[in-house]
């Protein structure tokens, strides 16, 4: 028996039991099992086979003990026995008291047993299919005792009921994969084992290799995405993959701006394009799309058809998400995390095994790993990725795709982008309000209050829609004692705070940066190349730095005579050197408008000595802040030995700012560290540390990361202009100078 019939008939023994002696702890524990078997990622039948084999027997155990570990025993033997066998002495017990049709009609949540009563004695409802019947005629609503909206929520139920018998339950084969004992046999079990079973973050600390940081997750996942809609024809998926990816780096800009940038600044013009929404860049279907897509198919079926229940596709498409369904990131990928081992993905349709058998044929898809009726799960043909922010997928990379009808849409997507922690919270709000929050919808005995939307079941437990970032126990709290304040989106930073051009390690010109900045809509931005220190790039010593910043006054010059408004800051990335004194001289830095000073060599120190020398820049009157605090690189370095509180407190006590750097392999500081920021009330400046015109667009990959940690502009010193920027900084100055008293 596979997980949905295993599931089936764990929710039908709560029912039944339900029924038979009312409702108590134990009936909630086993829908909640029930509902966590759908949700587990590996085959329990994987299992059955051998379960009364000893040695595997005990593997078992073990796995239950790992998955259900926070259920009653009572529970957790119901279910092994299920495993094994197809059913458990407690079904047996329970069912055998009541009719046979009862059995079936006891998994409709919309009905208590109450109603089932009612429904026999004044309809002959007997089965599924009578009550079915009965719903479609309207004779439930006509009866008042239910209301036609509780008639269309059972109809709903039953539909997903049929929809899950007839691609679920029939047992057998459901992963290709090698049977049980090899799978127990080969040594990476252990590892994989935990992947699977944790629907939450990787268990695999930032600097595994098999991470896929977020930036490159997002263009894998958009071309995924655009596969799935308009699979392509030809089967080469290097030569696809390539040209997608390569076009995901170069959306952001227009190369015309550039060609008219080079050397000419008078000619730039200012090009004004709609700033993104992080949340909704991030993976492109089109809403507005999609409702007329539907709209279309409405009438459509409305004009024309006799109506076979899965016509009406357009006969040339063979995508598997259709064009006026959905599919969404859910899992960490869909909060943004910075790095993810795996892709999951929330399908809207009503015929998940054609959606899977789609999937499978897809060019980016090696093999599959698992399926269910409402799940599946593939490994990537990864060898023939190459992701635009030089990675790769690796094989450790998993596809994960999960499958909803448009009713319990709402309820799925909340469940599957939730970190326990969060979901946790919600469930207890809804039991102290006497009601039950499951993956499938918010009830209130058998009534359902929400399942739709996810705003819907917010709405319900009373509160409002907690944004996808925040949804990871960490800090929804604070944002909703603040009132649920707007999180920080792209649109609102106003400048880039942290940059290089050709005059030591970047790629383009002062020019091509500027006219890059200003067509995402920047005002300012801060030339910050590097120092001496960094010999293999070029640094520039103290002369060479005046006349870099001769070059921006005159820069300025061009742009103010053309009436433009827009700011070069004379800035510089100046190196921590082992002393924790800085690369450049006081003397030169007074007359900059921006320091960034950062650690670029000795990382491997001890803590004592980072420290010390991070002292020698917070100390620092001309630093205004502290470029890439913990050095961490995704998927290759752990951060430093450094305290974040340190870092916190310090910047807090100089009155210096804390980088974000958005670069899509740093984005540091991390999450834990923006927080801690944010309630010291240390601000926050988000910058690309562009080394390329390209790197301007970064930005977002920042963004993302903010509103994880509940940021908002007010906590973002560049989400301010110039003129307030500049006030800020003469504050935190004179904080600095109270602070080295
Ligand atoms: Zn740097
Ligand atoms: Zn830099």
């Amino acid at each position: 028996m596979n997980n949905v019939g295993i599931s089936k008939k764990l929710e039908q023994t709560a029912r039944l039991l339900e029924f038979c002696e009312g409702p108590s702890p134990l009936t909630d524990e086993l829908t909640r099992a029930a509902e966590r078997v759908l949700l587990l990622e590996i085959p329990l039948e994987f299992f059955a086979s051998a379960a009364s084999d000893e040695r595997v027997g005990a593997e078992l155990d073990e796995a239950l003990g790992f998955w259900f570990r926070d259920f009653f025993p009572d529970v957790v033997w119901a279910l092994r026995e299920t495993v094994a066998t197809g059913t458990s002495a407690l079904f047996e017990r329970v069912a055998r008291a009541v009719e046979s049709g009862v059995v079936e009609l006891a998994r409709v949540r919309t009905l208590d047993m109450r109603a089932v009563g009612f429904l026999r004695d004044a309809f002959g409802v007997r089965d599924l299919e009578s009550l079915k019947r009965a719903c479609e005629a309207g004779a439930l609503s006509r009866s008042r005792e239910f209301s036609s909206e509780t008639e269309l929520d059972i109809l709903d139920d039953i539909y997903f009921l049929n929809a899950l018998d007839k691609d679920g339950v029939r047992d057998g084969k459901t992963s290709k994969r090698e049977s049980a004992a090899d799978v127990f046999a080969s040594e990476s079990f252990g590892s994989e084992f935990v992947r699977f079973a944790s629907f939450d973050e990787p268990a695999l600390p930032l600097d595994d290799p098999n991470l896929i940081f977020s930036a490159n997750a997002e263009a894998l996942a958009d071309f995924i995405v655009s596969e799935l809609r308009n699979p392509t024809k030809k089967r080469d998926v290097a030569a696809t993959a390539k040209a997608f990816v390569s076009e995901f780096v170069s959306k952001e800009r227009i190369d015309a701006a550039r060609e008219q940038a080079l050397g000419v600044v008078g000619k730039i013009r200012r090009f004004f394009v709609p700033r993104d929404n992080p949340t909704n860049a991030r993976l492109r279907w089109e809403k507005e799309e999609r409702r007329r897509a539907r709209e279309a198919r409405r009438r459509e079926s409305r004009d024309g058809a006799q109506g076979g229940s899965n016509g009406e596709r357009s006969e040339n498409w063979d995508g598997a998400v259709a064009p006026d369904a959905r599919i969404e990131a859910v899992g960490p990928l869909g909060r943004s995390t910075d790095a993810v081992a795996r892709l999951d993905f929330l399908i809207e349709t009503d015929d998940p095994k054609t959606a899977f058998e789609r999937i499978k044929n897809a060019v980016f898809v090696k093999e599959t790993l698992a399926e269910d009726a409402r799940f599946l799960a593939v490994s990537l043909r990864q060898e023939a990725f190459e992701l635009p922010f030089n990675g790769r997928p690796t094989p450790e990379t998993r596809l994960f795709f999960y499958a909803a009808t448009e009713f319990v849409w709402g309820a799925r997507k909340l469940y599957l982008s939730s970190t326990p922690t969060h979901w946790d919270a919600l469930r207890k709000r809804a039991e102290e309000r006497g009601w039950r929050l499951t993956s499938l919808g918010l009830y209130s005995g058998a009534r359902r209050l929400g399942s739709r939307t996810e705003r819907r079941i917010y709405e319900k437990l009373g509160l409002p829609e907690i944004p996808v970032e925040l949804r990871e126990g960490r800090v929804e709290n604070d944002w909703l004692e603040a009132g649920a304040p707007e999180l920080l989106t792209t649109a609102d930073l106003r400048g880039d705070l942290h940059s290089h051009s050709n005059f030591t390690d970047g790629t383009g010109s002062l020019e091509e940066m500027v006219a890059e900045a200003r067509r995402l809509g920047l005002d300012y931005l801060a030339a910050t190349d590097h120092t001496k220190n960094v010999v293999s790039v070029g640094g520039m010593n103290d002369a060479e730095f005046a006349r870099y910043w001769d070059y921006i006054d005159e820069l300025n010059g061009v742009l103010r005579r053309e009436g433009i408004d827009f700011r070069v800051l004379k800035g510089a990335e100046v190196d921590i050197l082992d002393d924790g004194s800085l690369d450049l001289k006081d003397e030169t830095l007074a007359r900059a408008d921006w320091v960034v000073a950062s650690l670029h060599f000795g990382l491997d120190q001890s803590p004592e000595r980072l420290r010390r020398r991070y002292e020698g820049a917070f100390r620092n009157p001309f630093v205004d802040a502290i470029g890439h605090p913990t050095e961490r690189i995704i998927g290759v370095k752990a951060p430093m030995e450094v305290d974040v509180d340190f870092l916190v407190e310090s910047a807090a006590r100089f009155g210096k700012l804390l980088e974000l750097n958005s670069q899509p392999r740093r984005l540091d500081l991390p999450v834990d560290a923006l927080i801690a920021a944010k309630r010291a009330g240390v601000p926050v400046v988000i910058s690309t540390d562009a080394h390329s015109p390209t790197h301007l667009a970064y930005l977002r990959f920042g963004v993302e990361q903010a509103r994880r940690a509940g940021l908002t502009r007010a906590d973002v010193a560049n989400a301010r202009a110039f003129a307030e920027l500049t006030e800020l900084r003469a504050e935190l100055r004179r904080q600095s100078e109270r602070g080295k008293n």
